[in-house]
């Protein structure tokens, strides 16, 4: 048994759409010209507050700043920290052909969700598709377990 749900974005209540909302205008943002993959992350704190954030390329590639970062970096500067929930999503810029993909955080970026989940590490996580039709409503623990957290590093 796990806590994922496949949902549809009528099955999310009125804020997890509006962060879902939120994340899909911030892909808007997007500076993708090498991978044309626009990513939009929304992050819904502890306080209420949202923070959004797009992907950033570079031409060195390895320099790519993933939206979810971009947005916990937002959260970061406002001193923000304690993340309930974040929607990603993603899309092709020239236009989603047929079904639109739900895309799931990176690797890096779940450990990054993973440093604010705390120890339940129940942060949940919202994969919304583009077209707003599929949702994966999941947890950092779900997609991330055993992560190597705060907790897991002795304090001097
Ligand atoms: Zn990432």
């Amino acid at each position: 048994m796990t806590g994922e749900s496949e949902l549809t974005f009528s099955d999310l209540d009125e804020a997890d759409q509006d962060l879902c909302r939120l994340a899909r205008e911030a892909a808007a943002g997007a500076y993708a010209p090498y991978s044309r993959f626009a990513v939009g992350a929304a992050i819904l704190t502890a306080t209420s507050a949202t923070y959004a954030g797009a992907n950033l390329e570079n031409a060195s590639y390895g320099l790519t700043i993933c939206a979810e970062a971009a947005a916990l970096a937002a959260a970061n500067t406002a001193g923000d920290r304690e993340i309930r929930t974040v929607a990603v999503v993603g899309f092709p810029i020239a236009g989603v052909p047929g079904r639109a993909p739900v895309i799931t955080p990176c690797g890096r970026c779940r450990q990054m969700i993973a440093e604010f989940a705390g120890p339940a590490q129940d942060v949940r996580i919202l994969c919304c598709a583009a077209d707003y039709g599929r949702v994966l409503a999941t947890t950092i623990g779900e997609l991330l377990p055993h992560a190597f957290e705060p907790q897991s590093l002795p304090r001097f």
